[in-house]
């Protein structure tokens, strides 16, 4: 709810027709926020095309075009932006020598580090008109460590925490925040194969500390936290929401 005071709070949520998007949108939608929801794959943002607090937009985020479109939907639709969750990503590995390895890593770097880039770029004059705000990049543990055959991945991950530490120095001075989470293991059409595995699924759960994969809503909760007033001294961070992996060395 807003008051003549306090405007209702809008935010960008890239990635948001599946897994971790959806969850997080979701959030923004029950705590009150206003929403632009952007996804490269129409489908799971079908439900949502007559709600009065979303605008989607439909495109892939590793175009500068797609991150402008959601930018100015903020300002169009809503008045305003505050906050944009750039989580859009997938994997991508197999061995380094394999064929067509590198047409890979371009792909996977692209998604998860231009794209994170241009929506930082695409999104920090909307949030400088409205005085500051936050940017929650999704990273992953896999950015902090190396996997088995996740080489790519690896790399476009731990690109993405430095982009952040990185633009958070930057953008400091202007009251934009910039952080990353990263998640463990969590349960969503990425890893659906995984976790449904025969023996897969509860092999990474006993490496867990907390000793089982977790769901979107609880990284959801990570990113609504670290765009909240509570997060205010926040910035240039990451911040593992990983069932205690990481403490557990990875
Ligand atoms: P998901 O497949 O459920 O959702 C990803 C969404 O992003 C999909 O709706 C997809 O259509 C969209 N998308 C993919 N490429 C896009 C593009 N180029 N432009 C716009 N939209 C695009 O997967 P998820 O697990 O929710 O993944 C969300 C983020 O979380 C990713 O960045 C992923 O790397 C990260 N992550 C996931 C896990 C996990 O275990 N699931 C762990 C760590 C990090």
């Amino acid at each position: 709810m807003s008051t003549a005071e306090e405007p209702t709070r809008v935010v960008v949520v890239t990635g948001a027709g599946s897994g971790i998007g959806r969850a997080t949108l979701d959030l923004y939608l029950d705590r009150g926020w206003q929403t632009v929801a952007v996804d490269i794959d129409p489908t799971g943002l079908a439900d949502l095309a007559d709600h009065p607090n979303v605008a989607t937009v439909i495109g892939d985020v590793a175009s500068e075009r797609t991150n402008t479109e959601a930018a100015k939907a903020a300002l169009d639709r809503f008045g305003r932006l505050d906050a944009a969750v750039l989580n859009a990503g997938y994997g991508g590995g197999g061995p380094l020598e394999a064929p067509g390895a590198l047409d890979r890593l371009a792909e996977v770097l692209s998604v998860n580090v231009i794209g994170a880039a241009a929506g930082i770029r695409a999104t920090a004059p909307a949030l400088r008109a409205s005085g500051g705000g936050a940017i929650v990049v999704t990273s992953s543990v896999s950015g902090l460590r190396g996997d088995p055959s996740t080489w790519a991945y690896n790399a476009a991950k731990a690109a993405q925490i430095n982009l952040v530490r990185a633009a958070a120095i930057d953008y400091a001075a202007e009251n934009i925040r910039i952080n990353a989470i990263a998640p463990g293991g969590t349960v969503t059409a990425m890893t659906r194969a995984q976790v449904e595995h025969p023996t897969f699924g509860a092999t990474i759960a006993r490496r867990i500390p907390l000793g089982r994969w977790s769901q979107p809503g609880e990284q959801a909760e990570a990113i609504h936290f670290l765009t909240s007033p509570a997060a205010s001294y926040i910035t240039g961070t990451v911040l593992s929401v990983d069932g205690g992996l990481s403490a557990n060395g990875g």
